[in-house]
């Protein structure tokens, strides 16, 4: 019995990397692989990612990880470096840094490194989480501009807060104070990321650096991942491990927060927050049953969830369960558990067996 695999579809993958070429066919991609590539796991994804032109990762750790095992590919590490013993081993393991404070600006040319590092400069346009000031921008591209620690050409980068609402203002607001202060230095530039990628083309630039879309899912807060061609890499499966009846006006699990309206019969599905699907889950978030749609009810447990197959359904012990994924878009999943995509697939737990095809 199958109970929490996650299937990995490589081939899906490989799909939604030609997708995104077709939405931005002049810029290079930078496939975002932090948090172990979303859920679905670093080393496989980084291994079959061969059609894209370099990694992104949040923490030296998972970027030292794809080094050791093998992996030679540029690596991008989106928060930089945090002292000297870190730096020296971003510049031994020929990584790339972003740097986003005037410190780490300051704390790279004086260093003394063994070789130079590419570099990626952030200006926080507008998102206020991290980037330069654009007061600072200045002083921080002029002392980095030629400078020996420097390997080749700079990336200036900034990052959009609100791209996945077509309409906010902050997305013009963001892009023009980029082209302002970075557009016409001679460097390489950067912005997109999977929302900007479907929604603003004039954001492309020079690096597109995608996550969410590449393991298919929408980016966008009004559309679904099909909508855009885009394949779930990540399907979620589990079995029925009983099935009961339950009368009118039984109630159903921890807290009694589901009760029969009428005579009906309930699916218990072993998987639970223990795995990673999300807790909150509401009663009627969709859930396949041999290709059926049901709906789950009352509370997410541990490592099960019960199910309301209705009195007359076809359901046995063994049946396939999909909880998110081919047939299933996750975004719906996530809606219903007030939570959204990215969540659910970091989510998961060491527990649920990951099958790579
Ligand atoms: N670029 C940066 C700097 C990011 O932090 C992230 C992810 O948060 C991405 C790109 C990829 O974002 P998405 O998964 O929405 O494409």
């Amino acid at each position: 019995m199958k109970i929490a695999v996650a299937e990995i579809n490589l081939t899906a993958l490989l799909h939604n990397i030609e997708v995104i070429r077709k939405l931005a066919p002049t810029s290079k991609i930078l496939a975002m692989l932090k948090a172990n590539a979303y859920g679905h796991g670093y080393l496989e994804i980084a291994e079959a990612l061969t059609n894209v032109d370099a990694f992104g990762v949040a923490r030296l750790e998972e970027a030292t990880k794809l080094r050791t095992a093998g992996i030679q590919k540029s690596i991008l590490l989106l928060e930089g470096f945090f002292d000297k013993t870190e730096l020296l081993t971003i510049a031994e393991q020929q990584l790339e840094t972003v740097l986003h404070t005037k410190q780490q600006v300051l704390d790279f040319i004086n260093a003394d490194l063994p070789r130079p590092v590419k570099v990626w400069l952030k200006l926080d346009t507008g998102m206020h989480r991290i980037g330069l000031p654009p007061s600072d921008f200045e002083f921080c591209y002029k002392a980095l501009f030629q400078h020996k620690n420097v390997l080749g050409l700079m990336t200036l980068m900034t990052h959009m807060a609100c791209a996945d609402e077509q309409d906010n203002p902050l997305n013009q607001k963001q892009l023009s104070l980029f082209n302002k202060l970075a557009g016409d230095l001679p460097c390489e530039h950067s912005i997109a990321n999977s929302a900007t990628i479907m929604s603003i083309p004039a954001a492309h630039k020079d690096w597109i650096r995608p996550g969410i879309m590449m393991y298919g899912a929408s980016a966008m807060s009004d559309s679904d991942a099909a909508e855009h061609d885009l394949k779930p890499v990540m399907t979620l499966k589990s079995s029925v491990i009983a099935v009961r009846d339950v009368k009118q006006g039984d109630s159903v699990g921890y807290g009694a927060t589901w009760t029969a309206s009428e005579d009906t019969q309930v699916a218990i599905v072993a998987l639970g927050y223990g795995d990673g699907y999300p807790r909150n889950a509401e009663n009627g978030t969709p859930v396949l049953i041999n290709g059926t749609e049901y709906p789950l009810v009352g509370r997410v447990s541990m490592d099960m969830i019960t199910i309301n197959v209705g009195v007359n359904a076809q359901v046995n012990i063994g049946d396939e369960v999909i909880l998110w994924g081919d047939g299933l878009a996750i975004e719906r999943v996530a809606r219903h558990a007030h939570s959204i995509s990215y969540e659910l697939l970091c989510g998961l737990t060491g527990r649920v067996k990951k099958q790579f095809s």
